[in-house]
């Protein structure tokens, strides 16, 4: 099933390893083990540091058991906790607009990281850009350099996935979720939002490692 598949892709999320030196991200499974030579810098490790925060895990975890509550409709576990169908899918909505806020403030800390920034400075440029659309117009540039589009066009063009359509569907999602928010209409949630909203956890968080690498990392190699 497509699902199943989604799933264990997700769970490969686990592997997204960043060397402490170059801060380049793999899937390079032998940076577990300390000592480990990267093959971007060529430098010693001192073991996996996960790149992903555990906020990420934690909402996949919660789409895939959403996602399964789905798939056993007719169980009492269903009726009990998930009512109705719209119920289901604002669960969604939620976890994936939560997905991105948090792959995008684990951008920033990354690149606050890196230029060991005070404790202070870090708090109040998130503090001066709390919305989204404040940390991808004002801060991002700020701190990158470039406007968030044209840094979305760069690794676009190097990638399989296709960013543009996927950070197209993450606006359709927050539109759906601020008419929820203001008017109650969930009415309007489209029954394949779940399905759309997995397929495009993968692309999604594979952008954010792109980003990172192509304006956070040194690449050596
Ligand atoms: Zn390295």
């Amino acid at each position: 099933m497509e699902e199943q598949r989604i799933f264990s892709q997700l769970a490969n999320l686990h592997y997204f390893n960043i060397c402490e030196h170059c801060l380049i991200v793999d899937r390079d499974m032998r940076r577990s083990s300390p000592g480990h030579i990267c093959t971007n810098c060529n430098k010693p490790g001192s073991g996996s540091i996960g790149y992903f925060n555990l906020g990420v895990y934690e909402i996949l975890s919660l789409m895939e058991g959403f996602y399964n509550l789905e798939i056993k409709e007719s169980s009492q576990e269903f009726n009990e906790y998930i009512k109705d169908k719209n119920i289901h899918h604002i669960s969604f909505i939620i976890f994936f607009c939560s997905l991105a806020e948090i792959l995008l403030t684990n951008f920033f800390h990354h690149y606050f990281e890196k230029e060991k920034l005070p404790k202070k400075i870090r708090n109040r440029l998130f503090d001066d850009n709390i919305l989204v659309k404040q940390k991808i117009e004002k801060l991002f540039p700020s701190l990158i350099g470039i406007k968030w589009k044209d840094a979305v066009t760069i690794v676009d063009e190097k990638s399989k996935y296709n960013y543009k359509k996927t950070l197209d569907f993450y606006r359709k999602v927050v539109r759906i979720r601020n008419e929820l928010i203001h008017r109650g209409n969930s009415w309007l949630i489209p029954d394949e939002m779940p399905i759309n909203c997995l397929r495009n956890t993968i692309p999604l968080t594979q952008l954010f490692v792109d980003l990172h690498n192509e304006f956070i990392a040194t690449k050596y190699a």
